[in-house]
């Protein structure tokens, strides 16, 4: 099933986060994502897993030159409050697919 893409704003321009099949849990290459400003996410990971990575990603498209450690070590703190503060965890899959599902 096609998974619907959505439009954001990052540092003040509009980026396409969608789903894909991808090896990594997400993707943000400096040179395609900054040209194309998309960020890619690999839907096979658990909820806590997807937030984080969707963060991570996040956190690159506002300043691609921050170390990755840095990257890693905020979206993961970041991630850890966001799921004790709005118990995101027990919310389950609904979550990630009722926004993911649906067409393109
Ligand atoms: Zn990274």
């Amino acid at each position: 099933m096609a998974k619907r893409a959505r439009i954001t704003t990052i540092g003040g321009k509009s980026w396409r986060i969608e789903y894909a099949h991808i090896a990594d849990y997400g993707h943000c290459e400096y040179g395609s994502c900054r040209r194309t400003r998309r960020i890619r996410i690999n839907p096979n990971q658990s909820d806590e897993a997807l937030l984080d990575t969707l963060i991570h990603e996040v956190l690159h498209a506002q300043d691609w030159d921050l170390d990755e450690n840095a990257v890693a070590r905020r979206a993961t703190e970041m991630r850890t409050a966001i799921c004790k503060m709005f118990r995101v965890s027990r919310i389950g899959r609904g979550l990630s697919n009722q926004s993911a599902q649906a067409d393109e």
